[in-house]
């Protein structure tokens, strides 16, 4: 499936490798508050110690803008990755400096480094050919293993590989199969649920999937811009006036292609959005078709929880992104925990994008019932457009 070399097809023993891995955790009062990111890398990282690499690692973290800033250094990653791995990892001073060129060139054998934060180098974005280099010189191979940031062309994701043998990691290899695997041969009836507020930022990924997939479900703030497409009225729900002629367009597509669009037959209206998000709210639950002009759409209803719960069940393969609704207010995450719920308890291949519905999916804890969480919101999205990530159309081909 994957056409791209990975670890495995290529001679590390030896030699160093210069691996790009998402290490860019949310951090509190310099503590590490969530390390999937730093588990998701160790596979890599293991093969290559396995296989006596030199290892050396660099990633982002947060947006230092181009400048050195304490608060973004990597030290809290060096010393959680070195827990995980149980075995020293030094952190360079610097991400292409003497310290770095120095500490490289001392590795030994199954030795790791990990490099300062690839964004203290305003180069890092601008995907300057100078740093690239400068960032190529300290290995002999470059591993690209950050799916989260894969949809970027930046010098550490991207144009390193202009000057080194270029393969993927363990992690790249797993979301590429496992998403690639659904998008281009999916086992159907395949099913893909699209939440989230704008209709605006999913406007490429619903048109190409409306050519892959049995059904399309839409709920959240998106939903209302399509009812209102519908001819329906939806009071003071969000909407988008410049989109309404492509939702009509869509709804054409999906009933040329034969797929079936589900979107809500009822919904959780508020007499405005909370305020702050996480209020107490006053809510009702009105039909689709007859929500008040003073009502405003912010979950969808029980009926509608239960039409795209059996959806879910009646599906080999599902792929969810966005929330079904205000999810951060108790009171309208009922819609975002039924679809995490019927997910959880599917047989089929369920796949969840990155971003906020794999926070919801984990703080319900049911991460282990999902076939796959990726590592990836905007990168996700972008596979899912079917747009060609620069970080993997950058690596070698087998
Ligand atoms: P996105 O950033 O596009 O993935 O959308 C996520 C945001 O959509 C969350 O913060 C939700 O609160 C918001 N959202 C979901 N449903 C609605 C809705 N019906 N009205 C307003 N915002 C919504």
């Amino acid at each position: 499936m994957l056409t791209k070399k990975s670890v495995e097809d290529i001679n590390v023993t030896g030699k160093k490798v210069l691996v790009r891995c998402d290490f860019n955790v949310p951090m509190e009062d310099g503590r590490i508050t969530d390390d999937n990111r730093i588990v998701g890398a160790l596979p890599t990282i293991k093969y290559l110690l396995a296989h006596n690499a030199r290892v050396i690692l660099c990633s982002h973290m947060g947006r230092p803008k181009g400048e050195f800033n304490p608060k973004y250094s990597l030290a809290p990653v060096a010393k959680r990755l070195s827990e995980l791995l149980g075995k020293e990892v030094t952190l360079a001073a610097d991400v292409v400096g003497p310290d770095a060129q120095a500490k490289a060139a001392a590795l030994k054998d199954g030795e790791v480094l990990l490099l300062e934060n690839v964004r203290f180098h305003k180069e890092e974005e601008k995907n300057d050919p100078a740093f690239a280099k400068q960032l190529a010189s300290l290995a002999e191979i470059y591993v690209n293993d950050a799916f989260g940031t894969a949809h970027r062309a930046h010098a550490s994701t991207a144009g390193v590989a202009d000057y080194l043998p270029a393969v993927c990691g363990y992690l790249i290899q797993k979301e590429i199969s496992i998403m690639g695997g659904a998008l281009n041969n999916p086992t159907r009836p395949f099913v893909a649920i699209l939440g989230g507020a704008k209709v605006a930022d999913k406007l490429k990924v619903i048109e190409n999937l409306l050519t892959k997939v049995d059904t399309l479900i839409i709920g959240g703030g998106m939903a209302y811009t399509f009812l209102a497409a519908q001819g329906k009225g939806i009071g003071t729900s969000l909407y988008d006036a410049e989109k309404l002629d492509y939702c009509k367009d869509m709804l054409k597509k999906a009933d040329e292609k034969g797929v079936k669009l589900l979107l809500p037959v009822d919904t959780v209206v508020a007499a405005s959005f909370p305020d702050p998000i996480d209020a107490h709210i006053e809510t009702e639950v009105v039909c689709s078709d007859s929500i008040p002009a003073d009502k405003m759409g912010l979950d969808i209803g029980p009926k509608t929880r239960e039409l795209f719960a059996e959806a879910v069940k009646a599906a080999k393969t599902v792929i969810w992104n966005g929330p079904m609704g205000v999810f951060e207010n108790d009171e309208l995450a009922k819609g975002t925990i039924a679809v995490a719920q019927a997910l959880a308890d599917s047989d089929a291949t369920t796949i969840v994008g990155g971003g906020d519905s794999a926070a919801a999916v984990e703080k319900l804890g049911f991460a282990d019932k999902i076939t796959h969480i990726s590592t990836g919101g905007g990168a996700s999205l972008e596979f899912l457009e079917g747009l060609e990530l620069p970080g993997i159309a950058c690596l070698n081909d087998k």
